[in-house]
Order: C-alpha cells, then structure tokens, then sequence
C-alpha cells in the first residue's frame, strides 16, 4: 500500500503538477491515485521510504533541491520552471487587530487582577479593555475601570505600548499605571476571591497562578517577572514622549 504523508504528497504533487491543495477534495483523490499507481509493488516498503525521505530531504517545501533529486527528469513542475508553486499552500487567515488598554494598579503593593477575557479564557491578567479606532485609551479605560475592578480611579498614566499575537489576532496593548481612588467600605489589602471580583496578589505571589505571554509583557514594563525562567523584558513601543498625566474620568 503506498504511503502518503505530507510529505510524500509533495512529491507528488509536484511530479505531475496537480493543482489545488493536496489535503482535500479533488486534489486528495488525484494525489492519492498518483501515489497507487506510482508505487513499486514488488517492493513497497522500500518505496515508501524512499519517498517519504525525498520530501523531507530533497522536495523542501519551500525550496526543492531539484539538482539533487533522483525524479528531476521526470518531474513537471521542475519542467514548469517553478516547483515550488507546487502544492497550493493553504491560504493563511487575514490577520485582525485588536487594539487594548491594559491598566496595572496596585492596592497596598498588591497587584490588581482579573479573569482574562480576551486570549486565554482561566488566565489572570491586568484588566484589560478593548479600544475603537480614534477613542482615547486612557479616557476609556478610567471610565470603565469601576466596571472591570471594581473601584473608581483617581488617575491614569500612559507607560507604553506591547504588541502581542495570538494566531491570526495582533494586538497592540496600550499600558497604563493606573492610580485608584480609594473606597472607604473596602478593607485595605484585602483578598477578593475568584468570581467576586479581582483577584490581588503580591508580586512573588505570581509566579504560582497560570498567566500568559502577554501578561509577562506587561509585568515586565515595571518589574521583572516573578519567575526567572519565564522572565523577558521586552523592547516596548513607546508613542514618543509621554503625555502628560490626565485625570480618569
Ligand atoms: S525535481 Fe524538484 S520538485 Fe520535482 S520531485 Fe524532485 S525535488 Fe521535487
């Protein structure tokens, strides 16, 4: 039976330039015809290593060696002048922006934190908030920060801005230190517990609770992150000079 791994479509594909995307439909059922009827049947295990070590060695997906290829004679996509045009790549996803604003307070040096709602659904992160095209990031993240943690704001100060990339979504994350006004009804330092609102915790407290790449960026903008083999600190992109300190709202 002819094998037929990514690999050895390939080589196929390429070997009788069939169009389309070798993985589905059409193009499947000509790519597995090609590899029945192109199989040595007196010795077909030796057939299908040879081939499958062809298209990990010699037919590279990007760049076939075709110089060093034993098929190269008989191949019509080196004739065609352009092998590796051949399979069809799988069209990528256009990619989507997201712009955020992402707000880190502290209440009695314990960082403010909350379920994460955009990328890892179970992760803490600081309260993150989406931002239309022309809204002032700061503006809108004070507004809503009574909503996101739970306590009006006092004032509100751009630090810079991360990038992040979760499969085909680019976020761009506007980072503010966030100053909160205080509330007399709550206990200073107190611990709210998941569900009821945010969750506070130390920075050495952070290195025991499951938190993501963008996270660590945005720790790393004002402290080094807790746990030393995870840590990175990234280049931010500042927006030149910082703007002035601006009163939340
Ligand atoms: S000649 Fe080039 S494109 Fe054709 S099978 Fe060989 S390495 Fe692949």
């Amino acid at each position: 039976m002819a094998a037929l791994d990514g690999n050895v479509a390939r080589v196929l594909a390429r070997l009788q330039t069939i169009p389309g995307d070798p993985r589905t439909g059409a193009s499947r059922a000509a790519v597995e015809a090609a590899a029945t009827a192109f199989l040595n049947p007196g010795s077909p295990g030796d057939h299908n290593q040879a081939l499958m070590e062809l298209g990990a060695l010699v037919c590279l997906p990007r760049a076939p060696r075709c110089e060093a290829c034993p098929l190269a004679g008989a191949c019509l996509a080196r004739a065609s002048g352009r092998p590796e045009a051949f399979p069809r790549s799988r069209p990528r996803k256009a990619s989507v922006s997201v712009r955020l604003a992402a707000g880190v307070a502290r209440r009695r040096k314990r960082l403010v934190l909350v379920e994460d709602a955009f990328l890892v659904p179970g992760h803490l992160v600081v309260p993150l908030l989406e931002v239309a095209a022309g809204d002032d990031a700061g503006q809108a993240l004070a507004a809503a920060w009574p909503r996101l943690a739970g306590r009006p704001v006092a004032r509100v100060e751009f630090a810079a801005t991360v990038r992040h990339a979760v499969l085909e979504r680019r976020y761009a994350v506007e980072v503010f230190e966030v100053t909160e006004a205080p509330v007399a009804s709550t206990a200073p330092g107190r611990r709210v517990t998941p569900g009821a609102g945010p969750r506070l915790l130390l920075p050495e407290e952070l290195a025991g609770v499951p938190r993501g790449g963008l996270m660590r960026k945005i720790l790393a903008l004002s402290a080094p992150d807790p746990d030393p083999e995870r840590s990175s600190r990234p280049a931010p992109a500042r927006r030149g000079p910082a703007p002035p300190k601006r009163s939340g709202g």
